[in-house]
């Protein structure tokens, strides 16, 4: 019996060591993770309930031990469903941080600047209560619309200096939140063979966007700059996460917080639209660098549109 053990024990060892060479020699890069539309994105499959979705969020990033996964609020859905509120204080319960994604996620180019600031403040008292003495200026724009007039935009910067604010870019993003009402549909069809089908295309997703982020990286900063990833709070999203996560962790992701990603100085410009787009992309059309012929693509995603219809 022990010696089948030991040699299982020292195979064990030897293929530790390989892989912290394969490590060594490809750097890894840090990762921060953002869950945007909290408490509710998106539709729900039958018997899934908004807590279940936060649970399942909670119960796959603890287990890899990731250390932040800033959460952006919208207080309307707490205002149409207080029982939403409890999904919040769970993400705070778990440690991690809250912040602004507006109160009704309102797109800034449609609404207009007063509008916007409007309800941004109008998220804030939500945001002191559930965040008590800690600091939760950070904005996360809806749609990650900043403002396409150089008029509105120069307006909501100055707002959001003058109280406080700092913007929570993005650098990863894979169309996750395409996903969340195909798979309620699917759901309600009990169209399992097409559900299993979303699951490729999903994970084919997360490992595209990983590519074309440091793509864009190398080619635009000339170094892998510290991302940011974009998630939502939905359902099919919950049910992935485990598997979203091991394939960073196989590209060689090292979990950072927010804040730490964006004190990388690819966040710190004083940009013509910052908090506009995925931040790679925007510096690239300010630079006039070309990350897109030869580059990887994220896949199509507008066949989730019609599936289970
Ligand atoms: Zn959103």
């Amino acid at each position: 019996m022990k010696l089948p053990m030991i040699m299982a024990f020292a195979i064990g060892l030897v293929a530790g060591s390989a892989c912290t060479d394969a490590r060594a020699q490809t750097p890894g890069f840090e990762v921060a993770i953002t869950v945007d539309d909290l408490p509710a994105h998106g539709d729900l499959p039958p018997g899934v309930t908004r807590e279940k979705v936060a649970a399942d969020f909670l119960a796959a990033l603890k287990a890899a031990n990731v250390p932040e996964a800033y959460g952006f609020i919208n207080g309307v859905y707490v205002a149409q469903d207080t029982s939403t509120y409890k999904t919040l204080q769970m993400w705070r319960d778990a440690g991690y941080p809250l912040g602004n994604h507006g109160f009704s996620h309102m797109n800034i180019n449609d609404v207009g600047l007063a509008a916007f600031e409007g309800d941004i403040a109008g998220n804030e008292e939500l945001l002191t209560s559930l965040m008590a003495g800690e600091d939760w200026h950070y904005l996360r724009f809806p749609f990650l619309a900043a403002g396409t007039d150089p008029t509105l935009h120069a307006g909501i910067m100055a707002y959001l200096k003058d109280h406080g604010y700092k913007i929570a870019d993005v650098s990863i993003n894979f169309n996750d939140w395409a996903y969340t009402d195909t798979y309620a549909r699917c759901m309600v069809k009990g169209d399992q063979a097409a559900i299993e089908k979303m699951k490729l295309q999903y994970m084919a997703g997360v490992k595209a966007s990983i590519a074309v982020a440091r793509y864009g990286s190398q080619k635009v900063y000339g170094r892998e700059i510290a991302h940011v990833l974009l998630l939502h709070e939905g359902a099919f999203t919950a049910l992935m996460l485990p598997q979203v996560i091991r394939e960073f962790e196989a590209e060689g992701a090292r979990f950072v917080t927010l804040g730490h990603a964006e004190r990388d100085a690819a966040y710190a410009d004083d940009e013509d639209h910052a908090g506009d787009g995925i931040v790679i992309e925007r510096k690239a059309r300010e630079k006039g660098i070309d990350i897109v012929n030869g580059a990887p693509t994220l896949g199509d995603i507008s066949n989730l549109f019609e599936l289970c219809q």
